[in-house]
């Protein structure tokens, strides 16, 4: 019987594995869509230790926002070809990817505060409409720049990401066999520099497994 990381890296499978994923993802936001506001619970239940585990696999694999800024970046590379990706430069981006950490410490305080009664009433209502509109337009920001809304908007995605930190199954490259083709850079949604790590435990792996898939020559393999 096959193991994951064949799975992952045979060519032939390449379609059946996306069919897969976006069968999860659909399924993720058919719960969504049934369980409105209580799906969070069911989320925390399934997510948290699956990433444990793995890491944060609902973000690659299962999250509906995640479906949606897959969409878009579809279109995005589309219609921009080569113009996609490079609304942020890559400069900033390890800095700007502590938005999301920010934004999470924002909310958590601004609730805390409300809840005990030291901010008034309509400040927890306030910032939860406040992240539905940041939500929206980031989801719609990847049809420029791939997973927008996980990179820098995400606060689920900022206490997922840490997991990372934890998790017990990491992705390791085996330098013998790695040819320094750059592919698995160029395809992580994420952009995290694979290329020239041992092992990859970056906080903002949201464990798509998209560079396992692309590698050429299998450098690439979860702990099985
Ligand atoms: S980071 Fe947030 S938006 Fe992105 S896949 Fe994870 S939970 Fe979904
Ligand atoms: S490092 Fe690999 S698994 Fe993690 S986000 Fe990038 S492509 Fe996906
Ligand atoms: S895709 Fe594979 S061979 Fe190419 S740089 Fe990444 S790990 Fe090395």
């Amino acid at each position: 019987m096959k193991n994951v990381n064949d799975l992952l890296s045979d060519p032939a499978r390449r379609k059946s594995v996306e069919a897969f994923r976006l069968f999860l993802q659909l399924t993720g936001l058919a719960i969504f869509v049934y369980f409105g506001s209580q799906s969070t619970i069911y989320v925390i239940l399934l997510s948290v230790p699956l990433a444990l585990l793995f890491g944060p696999v609902y973000c690659g694999w299962m999250c509906p926002r995640g479906l949606f800024q897959d969409i878009f970046a579809r279109l995005g590379r589309k219609v921009l070809g080569k113009r996609y990706n490079v609304a942020v430069p890559r400069k900033y981006h390890p800095l700007l990817m502590y938005s999301r950490y920010a934004l999470m410490l924002f909310v958590l305080v601004t609730l805390i505060l409300s809840e005990l009664g030291l901010l008034p009433e309509s400040t927890g209502i306030l910032i939860l409409e406040g992240l539905v509109v940041i939500m929206v337009v980031s989801i719609l920001l990847s049809f420029f720049v791939d997973r927008a809304a996980c990179k820098y908007f995400c606060k689920e995605g900022a206490a997922a990401g840490l997991l990372n930190l934890v998790s017990r199954k990491k992705i390791r490259r085996a330098a013998s066999l790695c040819i320094s083709c750059g592919i698995c850079d160029r395809v992580c949604p994420m952009w995290i520099e694979i290329s020239n790590r041992e092992i990859v435990t970056d906080h903002s792996c949201v464990c798509c497994f998209k560079c396992v898939q692309a590698c050429p020559v299998d450098a690439l393999s979860i702990d099985e």
